[in-house]
Order: C-alpha cells, then sequence, then structure tokens
C-alpha cells in the first residue's frame, strides 16, 4: 500500500523555488483517514492474536478514529464499541455524519458525560465497561499506542528519502512518531498540531528514537476542530488550484501552514517537502452541516 507524491503545482512554489509534493495516504480509502488505517494494522492482528472479539475505543462525535474503528472492526468481523464523549447526543446522534456512518459499519455506542468521560480510565469506569461489554480489545482516544506507531512507520517508503523536510498535521502525535522512527538523519520531521497545548512535545518525546523533528504551533487555527473564514477559503482555493481535497481539522490547517511557511521564506530555495496528506475527508460532511446552521462559508471540494 504505496500511495503516489503527488506535485503541488502553485506559483509561489515556482517562486521561492521549493518543491512540494503530497502523500496521497487519503487515497488508502474514501471514509477512513489514511493515518487512522495504519495504526489500527497491528491492532487488529493483536486483537485476534489475543482471541478477543470485541474492539473498544474513545472519541468525540466527529472523530476519524471512531469512523476508522467501525469500518475496520466490520472489515474483519469484530465487534466494535464506541465511548462517545458528550451524553447529549444519546437524543440525536443520527444526525452526525460520523456516528451515522460508525452505526451504518455496526458500531455500538455507550455516551456519557463529558465529566466521566475525562476520567474514563478510572478502575470504577473501566468495571463498568467490562460488565456491560465483557472482555475487549482497548485502544485509546485518536488511537495511539506503540502498535499504532509501528503502522505509522510504514507511511515512508525508500522512494522519500531524497526529501528535504516531511511535513505532517499532529492530533496525538503518533502519527509524527511513526514518521521521526522510519526517517533519515538528514530530514527533519516538521508537525502541525490542530490543538492548543503545550502537552505534546512531551507526548511525542516518549515515542520518538531521534531529534531530527519540530512542531511548528502558529497554525491551530484557535484549536481542535475550530475553523476560521479564512481557513475555509483557503481549503476552496486549493481545491480549486490543485483537485486535491483537505480536511478542515487537520490537512487544511498543515498545508495552510506550509504554503504560509514558503510565502515567508522560512525554507531555502531548492528544498524538497514531502507533505502527508492523512485524509480526514469523511469531516468534511459534519463541519459543513455546523457551518450552515451558523450561515457560514461552506468547504466545498467535491
Ligand atoms: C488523527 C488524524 C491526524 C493526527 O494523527 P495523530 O497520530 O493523532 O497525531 C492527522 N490527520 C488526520 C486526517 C487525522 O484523522
Amino acid at each position: 500500500m504505496h500511495p503516489i507524491n503527488q506535485e503541488i503545482q502553485l506559483p509561489v512554489l515556482e517562486e521561492k523555488k521549493v518543491a512540494l509534493y503530497l502523500k496521497r495516504e487519503d487515497e488508502i480509502h474514501p471514509l477512513i483517514s489514511g493515518n487512522k488505517y495504519r495504526k489500527l494494522k497491528y491492532n487488529l492482528i493483536a486483537a485476534k492474536e489475543n482471541g478477543l472479539d470485541t474492539l473498544l475505543t474513545y472519541g468525540g462525535a466527529y472523530s476519524n478514529h471512531i469512523a476508522a474503528v467501525a469500518y475496520a472492526g466490520q472489515k474483519e468481523g469484530l465487534r466494535t464499541i464506541g465511548v462517545i464523549r458528550g451524553e447529549e447526543l444519546r437524543q440525536n446522534w443520527w444526525d452526525n455524519p460520523t456516528l451515522a456512518m460508525a452505526r451504518e459499519h455496526g458500531m455500538q455506542f455507550t455516551f456519557v458525560s463529558r465529566k466521566r468521560y475525562r476520567h474514563k480510565g478510572d478502575k470504577n469506569f473501566q468495571e463498568e465497561l467490562l460488565r456491560q461489554f465483557g472482555l475487549f480489545y482497548a485502544m485509546p482516544e485518536g488511537g495511539t499506542n506503540l502498535l499504532a506507531i509501528k503502522g505509522c512507520g510504514e507511511i515512508l517508503t525508500k522512494a522519500d528519502v531524497d526529501f528535504d523536510v516531511i511535513c505532517c498535521a499532529v492530533g496525538t502525535g503518533g502519527t509524527l512518531a511513526g514518521l521521526i522512527n522510519t526517517s533519515k538523519a538528514h530530514q527533519h520531521i516538521l508537525g502541525f498540531p490542530a490543538l492548543k497545548g503545550d502537552f505534546l512535545h512531551e507526548d511525542i518525546r516518549k515515542f520518538a528514537l531521534s531529534q531530527n523533528w519540530s512542531l511548528q504551533t502558529a497554525y491551530h487555527f484557535g484549536g481542535y476542530a475550530k475553523v476560521s473564514d479564512n481557513l475555509i477559503e483557503f481549503i476552496n482555493f486549493f481545491y480549486r488550484q490543485t483537485g486535491i481535497p483537505l480536511d478542515p481539522v487537520y490537512t487544511g490547517k498543515m498545508m495552510f501552514g506550509v504554503l504560509a511557511m514558503v510565502e515567508n521564506d522560512r525554507f531555502k530555495p531548492g528544498t524538497k517537502i514531502l507533505a502527508i496528506h492523512t485524509g480526514g475527508l469523511q469531516g468534511i460532511k459534519g463541519m459543513n452541516k455546523l457551518l450552515t446552521k451558523k450561515g457560514r462559508p461552506l468547504i466545498s471540494v467535491t
């Protein structure tokens, strides 16, 4: 499974003499984020090896990870349980495209308050899950664990050694850790967090085997799943120019950041950049529903 590296043609790249390629991991599957698919690969094998027929995981209403677990579970013949943040969703989860899609692929939900969700690791809560669902293979929110990082170590290929800089959107940092651990010493891995906060450095340091990486924290647009009209305009512009759809939560922010850095001469002329398109396109529908309610511009990438 080796998606192509597609060269991006834009006037600013030509002007600054920077080469930018996009690794089309989004094309691995129309609904499942490329990186979520890779994060699940070895976890699915582990679940089966341990004789477990149920996957349980955690997430918010728009989670690409929830969508991916539902889909992969059904494909592999495993029962899937989603512990979903937000009790209020019990009343209307079917209005949420991500949850509706997850249910279509057989996921069973349990909705919990934000407070209980924060304490989901507590013994009491875990015992209750065990009583309710029996033995299960658990994956954390966002799907990051050691096996997920191993899976993300299969994103870069031998042919990618020519790139100087590898760019990737960051949620939990698992994908970035996989890239760092399979990069070459002459390469720099640049992460673009989609969330606010400083905890990420620490999280990534725990998993990273080398030090050729940094985070560019200026492009989170107010935090997780927050979007500005400016960002939406950029995503629509990028689609018109290149024919490539970006998602509003991760890849849109990363690509905005990469091109802003090119514009600001942050890369030397002659630099070869590989940006990872991690997917996330299933989230556009839900985001457009929210934007419609607020009377704001919509993402139009089809
Ligand atoms: C989850 C996700 C990320 C971030 O992955 P992490 O391993 O959590 O950092 C990036 N892009 C997309 C599209 C995602 O769904």
